[in-house]
């Protein structure tokens, strides 16, 4: 495992080493909204949350699962209310996580990499090679990037294709040139405004002939100068040499077969995300694209007593940072209600 230095990060964490063993009454997987809100509500409710939020490393870097989500990769942030003026993705995650940690969180800057769930309490191993008994589980681990699968994407990984606009776009490499985006939701126009900031042109390569993205961001998107969309095409091939990384992208045209070279350095995949339950270990049931499903919708129980889910792992609609926040007030509600239950205060 490689370890990253903190100034590799997008914001300075404050890395925190494991404690001994102990029997936790909740263990709370994943340091975005939804496990920043539970540990909030949980240690409010003297649970005394310990929170894994993640371990500080390349292979979590390209994974897109370092510590604090989604969101402390992000710029501006306009529809999280209480902030009229938007905030940065990043101040607010670490307010978040002030937060939790003044009102008593215990926070380990690790990853779970494993938990057996066939029994009560249940065991966990943290990347630092400690082990965690837990009486309750809270899966908040999120979502990560999808890529398109093309050996030759996977191939200029880290030499100009990359899934994060705000950790790469402002590169030398790709200042003053052209760049391709790929997607057509939210996350693509998010990607294609913010690094019209440093390319010249931004091609939006989109599969379809309309935007899946909201109205107001795929009007900004639309209006920017820079932004030229490429409808209705897939990426075919990406190509590039040793020395330099990407030089172009080929498009295919999906209506009429056409091939298109674009000369550009770079290629920010957007297309969306697959919930991050690997460690799981297939242990929790999960719908067909692989989030988390709940027991009752309303809630966030899991197929299994004591472990709960919230946020992004177990939301195939949503996937706001707001509603992640929600069900991570929910669960640590859950959990405290069946912890009564099963007579542990
Ligand atoms: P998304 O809404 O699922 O959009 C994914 C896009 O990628 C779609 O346009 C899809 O095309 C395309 N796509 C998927 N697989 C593809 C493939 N294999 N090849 C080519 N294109 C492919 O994902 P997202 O944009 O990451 O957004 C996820 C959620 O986060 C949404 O709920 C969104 O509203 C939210 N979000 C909000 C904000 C914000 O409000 N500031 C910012 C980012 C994300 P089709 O359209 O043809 O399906």
């Amino acid at each position: 495992m490689t370890r990253l230095l903190h100034s590799d990060a997008p914001c300075c964490y404050a890395v925190v080493m494991s404690q001994s063993s102990k029997r936790e009454k909740m263990l709370i997987i994943g340091s975005g909204p939804a496990g920043w809100s539970c540990a909030i509500y949980a240690a409010r409710a003297n649970l005394e949350p310990l929170c894994y939020e993640g371990a500080i490393t390349e292979e979590n870097r390209l994974r897109g699962t370092l510590p604090l989500g989604q969101l402390n990769w992000t710029t501006d942030v306009e529809n999280y209310a209480g902030f009229p003026d938007g905030i940065m993705g990043p101040d607010l995650m670490l307010k978040m996580r002030e937060q939790a940690e003044k009102v008593g969180t215990k926070i380990v800057t690790e990853d779970i990499v494993s938990i057996d769930l066939s029994k009560r309490p249940f065991v966990a191993m943290g990347s630092d090679g400690n082990q965690i008994i837990a009486e309750t589980v809270v899966i908040a681990t999120g979502a990560s990037a999808n890529y398109l699968g093309l050996p030759s994407e996977e191939k200029y990984k880290n030499h100009g294709v990359s899934a994060c606009a705000v950790c790469d776009g402002a590169l030398p490499r790709f200042r003053n040139v052209p760049i391709v985006v790929v997607g057509g939701g939210d996350s693509a126009c998010e990607e294609a405004n913010y690094l019209s900031k440093f390319a010249s042109t931004v091609y939006l390569v989109h599969r379809r002939d309309t935007l899946r993205a909201s109205r107001i961001m795929a009007d900004r998107t639309l209006a920017n100068p820079k932004v030229s969309p490429v409808w209705d095409s897939a990426v075919d091939e990406v190509i590039g040499n040793e020395q330099t990384g990407v030089t172009q992208v080929r498009t295919k045209n999906l209506k009429t077969g056409e091939m298109r070279t674009l000369d550009v350095t770079g290629m920010f995949v957007a297309i969306g995300h697959t919930p991050n339950t690997r460690f799981l270990n297939g242990q929790l049931e999960t719908d067909e694209k692989g989030f988390l499903k709940l027991k009752d919708s309303f809630r966030t129980t899991t197929n299994i007593e004591g472990i709960f889910a919230a946020g992004d792992v177990a939301d195939s609609i949503y996937k706001q940072a707001i509603t992640a926040a929600g069900m991570g007030c929910k669960a640590a509600l859950d959990a405290e209600r069946w912890l009564a239950a099963q007579g542990i205060h």
